[in-house]
């Protein structure tokens, strides 16, 4: 990446409409020296995602960066992150996948140390399909799947 791409601190100063949105991605991301991510400071959803409103649209922040910086973002395709944090604009951390890749890659991160998330078994409790086939999309065994639908574990969490 060229050296002149580099976020530079937010200065919260409010934007004309023809700002670039590169400028405005600049301007609203600060660097982690750690990581490397372009840390996005202003709007957050719930999921942790950073968003801005331009042209009356609300827009995700790494799919701008992804689209200013990479290129456009085919229909129906995701933006990933490979550092696993949702805020992140910077571009070399951006990938694209399908919706499929996506929730594949949150499971897998979701489930370091072989564990699955109350969101997930909420998820599973729910799913009608046969045991193996949920397992297979979550990586588990059937054996868990099928746990978690007799209420033998996770008893806690409900669907
Ligand atoms: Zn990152």
């Amino acid at each position: 990446m060229p050296k002149q791409l580099q976020p530079q601190n937010p200065s919260y100063r409010l934007f004309p409409p023809s700002t670039p949105l590169k400028e405005r991605i600049f301007n609203r991301t600060i660097p982690d020296s750690k990581t490397g991510c372009w840390l996005w400071t202003a709007c957050l959803d719930s999921k942790g995602y950073g968003h801005l409103g331009h042209n009356g649209h609300d827009l995700a922040a790494h799919r701008v960066a992804y689209e200013e910086f990479v290129g456009p973002i085919p229909q129906n395709l995701c933006v990933l992150h490979k550092c696993d944090t949702p805020r992140c604009c910077n571009p070399a951390h951006l990938f694209l996948g399908t919706q499929d890749d996506n929730m594949k890659d949150a499971a897998r991160k979701c489930r370091k140390g072989n564990k699955l998330c109350a969101s997930q078994v909420v998820e599973i409790l729910s799913d009608t399909r046969v045991h193996q086939v949920i397992a297979n999309d979550y990586g588990v065994s059937g054996v868990l799947i099928s746990a978690i639908k007799r209420r033998v574990i996770w008893k806690g969490v409900h669907g």
